[in-house]
């Protein structure tokens, strides 16, 4: 592992996010390198003084200005077909293959006589037998 390799790889070294073989490599290089060595304590220094901030949660009145937005922007998404279309589209298309087959009206296998009459043969609704 090289000092580039190391670099791209501190983040995730400092924050212990690494594969057990990768820390390794780092410590390795990091053994050897000064220059990455003072890199990584830099970094831990900086991460413990970030937790040593105080923590403040927002006021009540932003956290509602945020909450609020974002419900906002959520119906103007939805006030736009074109980004649920492929989603209503997959919807109906399960709806369909779940809830056709069940349909008390649809012709069923001991009813049909022929395979030909079977897939040719559309469900007849009660509606339509009172008309006729
Ligand atoms: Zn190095």
């Amino acid at each position: 592992m090289n000092c580039g390799d190391v670099r791209a790889k501190l983040h995730a070294y400092v924050d212990g996010e690494l594969p057990v073989n990768e820390i390794t490599d780092v410590d390795s290089h990091c053994v050897e390198c000064r220059e990455c060595a003072a890199l990584a304590r830099a970094e831990r220094e900086f991460r413990q003084l970030l937790r040593r901030q105080p923590r403040e949660a927002a006021p009540a009145e932003l956290r509602a200005r945020i909450v609020s937005r974002v419900r906002r922007e959520s119906v103007v998404a939805l006030g736009r077909p074109w980004l649920l279309a492929p989603i209503a589209a997959a919807v109906a298309a399960v709806v369909v293959m779940v809830l056709l087959p069940a349909h008390p009206s649809w012709p069923s296998s001991s009813t049909s006589t022929s395979p030909t009459r079977r897939s040719t043969a559309l469900p007849s609704s009660p509606r339509l037998t009172l008309v006729r």
